[in-house]
């Protein structure tokens, strides 16, 4: 048996701190606890508030424009699992994205997130959505985004290459996990497949009609050392008129509809302000101004603190102008 309960530790001021972050909606009251950039709550920042973990490359789909083509890395094993979770700031104010691959193809999926339960952590979880979730093991109030770039099983199928049947799941999925009240965002890859206005237009409503929280749309971003050819190219590579036009269509349909649209991010393979972990443990930044993203080191033998004292100013500096950028969701 796993040692899941290694490291046990409530801190329910803090949880409700980063929750008002994770939740993101009234950020201002929070924003005026800040003293500068290197406090929060009157506590030294040492350590990265936010990081994406990838507990897996492993996944039922194979997406075309997959980020593990870039390099697809072996799974953690469940003790080496455990070994990253106690890296990482235990007992102290964190947001934790377990994402993948998809997380839910490892078998103990459910005590890796037991586990962050009992940390003072707000906890989201990237899945594409199309494995029957036990929401009865799921903490109250963790996040949850599901990859569906479409409204329709076909168009699902074109972006995607899932079948009509686990489309039909995830749907299963978002509409249970907002049955119980849970916080679900939907991230949307968009293309040639689904960029035209009438289909964003459907694509919102059919979400909002959903009661989901809130709609990502995401540009391609080519993976870190992958190949990637001229239709790829052709099919993700939108220009950056076509990404405003789309946006512009989104953001007003997300308006009449009360359903909060995030529009693409930069060029950037990571998202700026937090950190990404991957399955070897290896801890990635990037800063505003470089196109690479950086190693600054690997929680397998090390805390995600000490990881973290290798940055530069410059990303200490952006990160915590990211995360309290009003309005924004971190
Ligand atoms: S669902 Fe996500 S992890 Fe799986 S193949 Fe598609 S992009 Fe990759």
């Amino acid at each position: 048996m796993v040692q899941y309960e290694l490291l046990k530790n409530n801190n329910d001021m803090a949880k409700e701190t980063i929750l008002k972050f994770d939740h993101g909606i009234t950020y201002t009251h929070i924003t005026d606890k800040f003293d500068g950039p290197n406090d929060v709550y009157g506590q030294k920042i040492s350590y990265p508030l936010t990081a994406n973990l990838n507990v897996t490359h492993d996944c039922n789909l194979e997406c075309d424009y997959c980020i593990r083509q870039g390099a697809r890395l072996q799974s953690p094993t469940s003790e080496r699992m455990v070994t990253f979770l106690g890296n990482l700031p235990v007992g102290r104010p964190f947001r934790l994205t377990t994402t993948g691959g998809e997380p839910f193809v490892r078998k103990d999926i459910y005590e890796v997130i037991d586990f962050a339960s009992r940390q003072p952590w707000a906890i989201g979880i990237i899945s594409n959505g199309t494995i029957p979730v036990k929401f009865e093991k799921i903490p109250e109030n963790t996040r949850f985004e599901f990859s569906i770039d479409a409204i329709d099983p076909s168009t699902y199928h074109e972006q995607r290459g899932g079948s009509e049947k686990q489309y039909q799941q995830i749907i299963k999925n978002i509409k249970e996990a907002k049955s119980k009240g849970f916080i679900v965002r939907t991230n949307v890859m968009l293309s040639r497949n689904n960029m035209d206005p009438a289909y964003i237009r459907r694509l919102i409503n059919g979400f909002a009609d959903m009661n989901i929280d809130q709609v990502r749309l995401q540009k391609f971003v080519i993976p870190r050392g992958a190949q990637i050819d001229d239709d790829l190219l052709k099919k993700y590579g939108l220009t950056d008129e076509e990404y405003s036009s789309i946006s512009e269509v989104a953001r007003n349909v997300g308006r009449e509809r009360n359903i909060g649209v995030l529009v693409p991010q930069q060029n950037k393979q990571l998202s700026l302000g937090s950190v990404r972990i991957y399955p070897d443990g290896s801890v990635a930044v990037q800063s505003e101004d470089k196109p690479d993203q950086e190693i600054i080191g690997n929680i397998g033998s090390e805390s995600l603190e000490s990881c973290w004292s290798r940055v530069g100013e410059n990303v200490s500096e952006m990160h915590l102008r990211y995360l309290i950028k009003p309005k924004r969701i971190i």
